[in-house]
């Protein structure tokens, strides 16, 4: 099964959201850089990098990575983006997605995409 993807638009000009964990209800706090161990990944598409990284995301990610960079030049392959490749995810590497944006006025109206990674369970094993 490939990853859901949670779109949410926050409304214009409002605080950007506090987000908890589904899985434990710990704070997502991107300040302190404290996430608990259900957060896969923070993407930002602007700059197609990861603000964080778990460690077993790392692995996966550095998968698509050399995918990216090994592609022929020219070819369909050299044009995706790490986000695309975050899309095409199985629900081993993430539960789902929440792909969330903010926008507001700075020198004029500006949005923000961020998109959380979630793995709602740890013990795979166990299921
Ligand atoms: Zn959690």
């Amino acid at each position: 099964m490939s990853v859901q993807v949670l779109k949410i638009d926050w409304p214009f000009g409002a605080e950007p959201p506090k987000l908890f964990c589904p899985a434990c209800g710990t704070l997502v706090d991107d300040d302190n850089e404290h996430y608990c161990e259900h957060v896969e990944f923070i993407f930002i598409p602007e700059t197609d990098d990861f603000h964080y990284e778990s460690d077993g995301f790392k692995e996966i990610s550095e998968v698509f990575r050399n995918a990216i960079d090994n592609a022929e030049e020219d070819s369909d392959e050299s044009l995706v983006t790490m986000h695309e490749k975050l899309l095409e995810l199985d629900d081993q590497g993430a539960s789902f997605i929440m792909d969330v944006t903010t926008s507001g006025m700075a020198c004029g109206p500006v949005s923000f995409k961020v998109l959380y990674g979630f793995t709602l369970y740890k013990n795979k094993e166990q299921l």
